[in-house]
């Protein structure tokens, strides 16, 4: 069994993406210029932003986080998305969410300049990445496919099951495993899917997204293959000062010994997505 080890492969790539930044300077090009916008004082959201903070100075990036009080009106975000929309020193922005309940995520979401949109939550990138045209990737799916890339794993021909189909992970990794290039078949399971076990069970790469802590066990593993754990669940425990720890969607001690390779939760999938974020915003600067 491989260990596949998120932290190294995110290393290594924010040491290109420095690199690169850094010849451009050098160049007397401006770095690029990424924004985030977080409204309202949500613990965990604070930390992803200011997590995105810490990363865009560590590549070189100029960037800044707007934040606007949880009572911001829809208008006045919009207002300030134009704004963004409309500053050519701007390459791309974030706008963190959730959102506070009185705004409609959707509308923010549409309202970003599809060319700026370096989270590729727009639905131009969403329909552009699904057509196999240049776009901006979403950092979870984006992450996964560094993943593979890294540890060279082959996908050419295999049967890839993802569990799971919201639109940030199952679905988008799906379609993009099934384009050129990755040529998977892709089987995608719900929590509607009959005999599920059993169709998990036929996956040479199983990719978990649903949420359930330790949901694949053993048994729906077949024996030498690629599982990749997205989920991240935090659950009490009398182990850790903190009084909590994070599971995965995979039981990891029972399946790691059946795999050829596995993502560990933490320190697996979860830190490719900031550095994907940053790979997007690079695309963006030199526009995509
Ligand atoms: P979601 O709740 O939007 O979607 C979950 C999907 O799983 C749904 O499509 C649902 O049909 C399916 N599902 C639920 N229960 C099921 C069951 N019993 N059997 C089969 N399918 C079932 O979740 P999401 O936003 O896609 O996130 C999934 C997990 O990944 C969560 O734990 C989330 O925290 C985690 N996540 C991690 C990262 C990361 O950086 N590692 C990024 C995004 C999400």
């Amino acid at each position: 069994m491989n260990l596949i080890d998120g932290k190294e492969v995110a290393a290594a790539l924010r040491k290109e993406i420095a690199a690169e930044v850094e010849t451009m300077v050098a160049k007397g090009e401006r770095p690029p210029y990424l924004v985030a916008v977080l409204v309202g004082d949500d613990g965990a959201s604070q930390t992803y932003v200011g997590n995105k903070e810490k990363m865009s100075a560590e590549v070189g990036f100029r960037s800044q986080v707007l934040r606007l009080p949880a009572e911001t009106t829809q208008e006045a975000l919009l207002a300030e998305v134009a704004r963004l929309n409309a500053d050519p020193e701007v390459d791309g922005f974030i706008v963190q969410l959730p959102l506070p309940r009185h705004i409609d995520e959707q509308r923010v979401i549409e309202a970003i300049d599809p060319r700026k949109d370096v989270d590729g939550f727009h639905p131009e990138n969403v329909g552009r990445m699904a057509m196999g045209l240049p776009a901006f990737v979403s950092a979870t799916p984006d992450g996964i496919l560094s993943l593979l890339r890294y540890y060279d794993i082959p996908t050419a021909g295999k049967h890839c099951v993802v569990i799971g189909r919201s639109n940030i992970v199952g679905r988008p990794i799906a379609n993009l495993l099934s384009q050129k290039g990755w040529d998977c078949t892709v089987t995608i399971c719900h929590s509607r899917t009959a005999n599920l076990p059993e169709v998990v069970r036929q996956g040479d790469i199983v990719i978990a997204a649903l949420g359930r802590a330790e949901f694949v066990t053993a048994d729906m593993i077949k024996p030498g293959a690629v599982v990749i754990d997205v989920g991240i669940t935090r659950v009490p425990s009398e182990t850790t000062k903190s009084g909590w720890k994070l599971l995965g969607d995979v039981k990891f001690d029972e399946v790691a010994p059946r795999c050829s390779y596995i993502t560990p939760v933490p320190g697996g999938v979860g830190p490719m997505t900031i550095v994907s974020l940053m790979k997007n915003t690079l695309k963006a600067r030199h526009g995509l």
